[in-house]
């Protein structure tokens, strides 16, 4: 099939390449040159596993392009809207990439076609792109078909999801819809992939409430840990005992840092801010606290690196082990760890900050941090240690190896992924979350 896809960022790179790789012929666009000429050249513009392996196939096989120029998306049958939706100045999403991409679009798209939104957007919006597509091209018809796909797996989860959802309108438009959308992803949909078809505001609200009830979890399991530090328990533990309960499950209960990147947090913000718009915002009352609790592990973490260094940071060395917001990714948009790094640094403390990946990204977000080249640089003489993604080369440090770098042997585990009997019996004055 003949693809377009608007915007090439987390979303929309993966998307491209992975629709390439599965036979169809994309040409994908972005506003960003500086990005299409990195893509156009086989280069991932961001750390993505296996995104650098599908590019390179794709382009091989000459059935991707990329250009800024959106006249060329013209004739193709699927256009795919994967451009940003980032939070606005009161918390509701900002829609101008959005309404400006459907701008440049809409005189290319042609009766027939499709154009099939992935962004993650407040709910209503899909009704109103689509009348306005209805009345400016007869017979094209907007779709809504969110995207689930989680960075660090973004090629597994785009090839092989764990579900499709369609948000499509009534009628014959929307049947011809969910045949062409069955077309794009024959693949999967051979395999037994489970696929959904909703109207158009269930479709933008499967997608909101997932990453709401996501960042619940995580916020609850957080509450459980401030509940833990207060009385000696183990946050661990109860995780492991209350996830053996299949109504509950293990997975997302994991203490540590809290959640961030370009989703979560912007995401129940927006949802927010959207209920209110409708008169329902009691319902939603709850996400501000879901957000609270994320909030203050970042504070709380920065107060155990005060206490642990008796009780100021100024003048201490600190070593600073993960800026992104999670491994296998460099993303630091609204990174806990990065935060948590600049407010260490503007407390006085001296930090040495090192990510596998993250340290370019985080650099154009924080110049004013000390990037190490190596985790070796980064412990070197430091008084504290902060282990704020989990990273396996991180899980993997030894701490006698490491004892014998730094200063002082103390260290603040944020996201409870070190063994800690091993790094105690190395000597170190070991603090997690919740434990
Ligand atoms: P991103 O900021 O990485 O990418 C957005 C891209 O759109 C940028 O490259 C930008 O230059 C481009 N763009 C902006 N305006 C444009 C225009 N008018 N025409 C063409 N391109 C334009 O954002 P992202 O992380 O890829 O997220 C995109 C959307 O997908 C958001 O709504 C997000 O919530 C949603 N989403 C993201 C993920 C994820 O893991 N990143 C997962 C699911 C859903």
């Amino acid at each position: 099939m003949r693809i377009s896809v608007i915007g090439c960022g987390y979303l929309g790179a993966v998307h491209a390449a992975s629709m390439a790789k599965l036979g169809h012929d994309v040409v994908a666009v972005d506003v960003d040159p500086t990005k299409i000429e990195r893509l156009a050249a086989g280069e991932a513009p961001f750390f993505e596993p296996g995104l650098p392996e599908i590019l390179d196939e794709a382009l091989g096989s000459g059935r991707i392009r990329f250009t800024t120029d959106m006249a060329e998306v013209a004739g193709a049958q699927v256009h795919f809207l994967a451009v940003g939706t980032p939070q606005g100045p009161t918390g509701a999403a900002d829609l101008r990439y959005v309404d400006a991409a459907m701008a440049s679009l809409t005189p290319y798209v042609s009766a027939g076609q499709f154009v099939v939104g992935k962004s993650t957007v407040p709910v209503g919006t899909a009704a109103r792109l689509g009348a306005d597509l209805s009345a400016a091209v007869p017979g094209a018809t907007l779709v809504w078909n969110p995207e689930f796909l989680r960075e660090g797996f973004a090629v597994q989860d785009t090839i092989s999801p764990d579900r499709f959802v369609y948000g499509v309108p009534e009628g014959e438009d929307g049947q011809r819809a969910v045949a062409a959308l069955d077309e794009v992803y024959e693949t999967a949909l051979a395999e037994g992939t489970p696929r959904l078809v909703v109207d158009l505001a269930t479709a933008e609200l499967v997608k909101i409430s997932a990453n709401a009830f996501l960042a619940t979890k995580i916020s609850f399991i957080n509450a459980m840990a401030e509940i833990a530090e207060v009385v000696g328990a183990d946050v661990t533990a109860l995780a492991d005992a209350i996830g053996h309960d299949a109504r509950i499950g293990r997975k997302f209960l994991n203490a540590g840092l809290g959640f961030g990147g370009g989703c979560l947090p912007k995401d129940i913000r927006a949802f927010q801010a959207r209920a209110d718009e409708l008169g329902v915002g009691e319902s939603l009352a709850f996400l501000a606290d879901v957000d609270a609790t994320n909030l203050r592990r970042r504070a709380h973490v920065v107060e155990l690196a005060q206490e642990m260094l008796g009780g100021a940071v100024a003048g201490k060395r600190v070593a600073v082990l993960g800026l992104a917001f999670k491994p296998n990714s460099d993303d630091v948009r609204d990174s806990p760890a990065l935060d948590i790094a600049a407010r260490l640094l503007g407390l006085g403390a001296t930090v040495a900050a090192y990510d596998p990946e993250a340290v370019v990204t985080a650099r154009r977000v924080h110049p004013e941090l000390d990037y190490a080249e190596t985790a070796t640089d980064a412990l070197t003489g430091a008084d504290l240690v902060l282990v704020l993604t989990e990273w396996n080369e991180f899980r993997e440090l030894d701490p006698a190896a490491v004892a014998s770098l730094v200063a002082s042997p103390v260290v603040i585990d944020g996201r409870n992924c070190l063994d800690r009997e091993a790094w105690r019996a190395a000597g170190f004055t070991y603090r997690g979350m919740g434990r």
